[in-house]
C-alpha cells in the first residue's frame, strides 16, 4: 500500500498526427492529484480525455513530458515498469492462451524467481478473494469474460502491489457480469486494502467503487471529489452535465426583476421562478446566467400547484419511474417522476422548478458562481 501523487503532470505524444491537433496539445495538461494510501480512486472522462494516458505515466508504460509522480516517498519519474511495484489489469485480459489459470496467476512470480512454495501460499490466498479457485486447472479459452478478467485482476495483486490500477476492467462484460464483477471488485478492494485507480468512462462504475472521482476533459482535471460532491457541488457546466443520468438539464435565463422581486426567466416562454436568497447578492437584473436543474427536482401535476405551464414533448413511463420531455421556449428539459401519472404528447401541464436545488454557473466559462 502507498499513497500516490502527481504533480503537475504533462504529456504530450511528439506523433500525434491527429486532424484538428494542434502540435502544443497536451494529451494530459498540468495535472495535480494526491491519492491516500489505501483510497480507491476513479478517473472518469469523455472518450480521449486522457484516461488512459495518465494511468500508463502511473505505471511507467509512457514517459512523462513534464512533472513529477510519487509512490509512496518515491519519486518514480525513472523507474521502470517492474521497479514500481504495481499490479496491473487492463480490459483486454491478455491471458497466456497456452498455461493454465494456476500458471497465468503464477507467470510473474516465476519471473521474479519466486521459490513455487511461497507461489503456491500467494495463490492460494488470493484464489478465493477472487472466486478463481475452482478454475486454477482450466485455460483461458474455456472461460467468460468475467472469469478471464477475474484470473487478470488474480494476476495482477499476487505480488502484492503498492498500488493497484485498473484500465476499463469490465467494460468488454455484458450488463449483470459487469454489475457482479463491479461489487466483487469493491469487495476485493475492502479485504486487500491496495491503493487501486479505476480507469473508467462509466460514471456509475467511478460514482459505486470509488471513494474520491477525478472528472478529466480535454486532457485537464476539472474536479477530484466524493461521488457526492462531484454530484451535489459540481464546479462547472461540464461537471454538471456529465454526472447524471440523465444528465442535470442545463438552461440559459435572464434575470429580471419585478416589485423589487428578481426572477430567473426562462428565454422564449413564460416560466419564471423566483430567485432564491442564496443567490440574491450574486445576481443582478440584466444577467444572462447558466441555470442547471436536475432531472429530479423538477415538479408537475399535484406537486406543481403554483407552477407554469409548458408542453409535454415526449413522455416515457420506465416502470419504476416516468421521464418527460418538457418544452420550454427553444430548449427542452428532462424530468423524472416517480408520480403514478400519464401523459401523451401536446399535453399542457403544470410545472414548478425547485428553486433552492438549482445550480448556476457563469455563462461564458462555465464556472460556478454560488
Ligand atoms: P478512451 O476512453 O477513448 O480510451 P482516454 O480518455 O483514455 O480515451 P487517451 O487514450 O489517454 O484518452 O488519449 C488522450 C489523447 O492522446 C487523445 O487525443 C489520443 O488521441 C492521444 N493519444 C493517446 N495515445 C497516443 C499515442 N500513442 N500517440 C499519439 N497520440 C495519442
Amino acid at each position: 500500500m502507498a499513497k500516490l501523487i502527481l504533480k503537475n503532470v504533462y504529456k504530450r505524444y511528439d506523433n500525434n498526427k491527429k486532424k484538428n491537433k494542434k502540435q502544443n496539445d497536451y494529451a494530459v495538461n498540468d495535472y495535480s492529484l494526491e491519492c491516500k494510501d489505501g483510497e480507491f480512486i476513479g478517473i472518469l472522462g469523455p472518450s480521449g480525455c486522457g484516461k488512459t494516458t495518465t494511468l500508463r505515466m502511473i505505471a511507467g508504460l509512457e514517459d512523462i513530458t513534464s512533472g513529477d509522480i510519487f509512490i509512496g516517498e518515491t519519486k518514480v519519474n525513472d523507474l521502470h515498469p517492474k521497479e514500481r511495484h504495481i499490479g496491473l489489469a487492463f480490459e483486454d485480459y491478455a491471458l497466456y492462451p497456452p498455461l493454465n489459470v494456476y500458471d497465468n496467476i503464477a507467470f510473474n512470480l516465476r519471473a521474479k524467481k519466486v521459490n513455487e512454495e511461497d507461489i503456491h501460499k500467494e495463490i492460494m490466498r488470493i484464489a478465493p478473494i477472487l472466486k478463481v479457485d475452482d478454475l486454477l486447472d482450466s485455460r483461458p479459452v474455456g472461460l467468460s469474460g468475467g472469469q478471464k478478467q477475474r484470473v487478470n485482476i488474480a494476476r495482477a495483486i499476487v505480488r502484492k502491489p503498492k498500488l493497484l490500477l485498473l484500465d476499463e476492467p469490465l467494460s468488454h462484460l455484458d450488463g449483470k457480469m459487469r454489475q457482479v464483477l463491479r461489487t466483487e471488485i469493491k469487495r476485493l478492494h475492502k479485504e486487500i486494502k491496495c491503493t487501486t485507480i479505476i480507469v473508467t468512462h462509466d460514471q456509475l462504475e467511478a460514482m459505486s467503487l470509488a471513494d474520491r472521482i477525478a472528472i478529466m476533459k480535454d486532457g485537464k482535471l476539472q474536479q477530484f471529489g466524493s461521488p457526492l460532491e462531484v454530484y451535489d457541488n459540481p464546479v462547472n457546466e461540464f461537471v454538471a452535465g456529465f454526472i447524471g443520468e440523465p444528465p442535470m438539464n442545463l438552461m440559459t435565463v435572464d434575470i429580471t426583476k419585478q416589485d423589487n422581486e428578481l426572477f430567473f426567466d426562462f428565454k422564449g416562454s413564460d416560466v419564471r421562478i423566483g430567485v432564491p436568497k442564496r443567490y440574491q447578492s450574486i445576481v443582478k437584473e440584466g444577467m444572462t446566467v447558466k441555470l442547471g436543474v436536475r432531472p429530479t427536482d423538477l415538479l408537475i401535476g399535484n406537486e406543481a400547484s403554483k407552477g407554469s405551464k409548458v408542453k409535454v414533448a415526449v413522455f416515457e413511463n420506465l416502470g419504476e419511474e416516468r421521464r418527460i420531455s418538457i418544452r420550454v421556449g427553444q430548449e427542452f428539459l428532462t424530468l423524472i417522476t416517480t408520480e403514478e401519472i400519464r401523459y401523451k404528447q401536446g399535453d399542457i401541464i403544470k410545472l414548478e422548478v425547485n428553486a433552492e436545488k438549482t445550480h448556476l454557473f457563469d455563462i461564458k466559462s462555465g464556472e460556478r458562481i454560488n
